[in-house]
């Protein structure tokens, strides 16, 4: 399948989804479908790579957090191409790939640059600050339906939209963020941000719609491009 929906990631929903899921360490993840770009050991190196390149900008930013990723598989053969970060129960990062995921890169950088932004997700606490954002949204939208005394159902109603406002207001800039910092590992783990950023190419483009959940492919491309420059792998 090549229509790739690894960016329909949501870090409030990924949370819940990692309820069901049949997880195995990428260390110990052996079974690439026959037709795979990237061999099973490229994975397995591109994981060791990331988690270590992911930890220590992890620990150079907020040496508080937990750093210590957790790369997995998620072994359901019949879950589409995915690739989310959550925490685990313990707060600990657990970053999550489909079978499919893996199967429809077309090289390592792809795969290295996915890894890397979903790092990057755990890196700029993307998580914390989203329900930060939620709760101090839910809280000013309570106090104005009050103002307007109207009763506790509908004050809770507003609380939860609220909440919802303040998700789809940030959750664009997150994902550019995550974008610009997944460059920054992906280069540092020895992988190329410009090949891996191609994988933009074969995903729908969701254009620029207001309070969608991601930013327009180009404007995610040329966030790569500019901060590859940094690197001199472009001028
Ligand atoms: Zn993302």
């Amino acid at each position: 399948m090549r229509v790739v929906i690894f960016l329909l990631v949501s870090v409030l929903l990924a949370a819940c989804e990692t309820q069901s899921l049949r997880l195995m360490p990428a260390a110990d993840w052996d079974a690439p479908a026959p037709d795979a770009q990237v061999t099973a050991a490229t994975f397995r190196e591109i994981s060791q790579a990331i988690g270590k390149e992911a930890r220590g900008e992890c620990l150079r930013q907020n040496a508080n957090q937990n750093c210590d990723f957790k790369i997995m598989v998620d072994l359901n053969p019949r879950a589409p191409a995915n690739a989310f970060q959550t925490l685990d129960e313990d707060r600990q990062p657990v970053i999550i790939f489909t079978q499919a995921m893996i199967e429809s890169a077309e090289n390592a950088d792809e795969l290295a640059f996915v890894m890397g932004h979903e790092a990057a997700h755990h890196v700029l606490r993307h998580i914390a600050r989203q329900t930060e954002n939620a709760s101090e949204s839910a809280a000013k939208f309570g106090d104005l339906a009050r103002l307007y005394d109207w009763d506790d159902a509908d004050i809770e109603e507003a609380q939860k939209l609220g909440a919802e406002v303040a998700v789809q207001v940030y959750v664009k800039d997150f994902e550019l963020e995550a974008d610009q910092l997944g460059t920054i590992i992906t280069h540092n783990a020895g992988y190329n941000p410009l090949v891996g950023a191609v994988y933009f190419d074969r995903i729908p483009d969701p254009g620029d719609k207001f309070l969608g959940t991601h930013p327009p492919n180009a404007q995610r491309v040329q966030i790569v491009r500019d901060t590859s420059k940094q690197f001199g792998l472009l001028r």
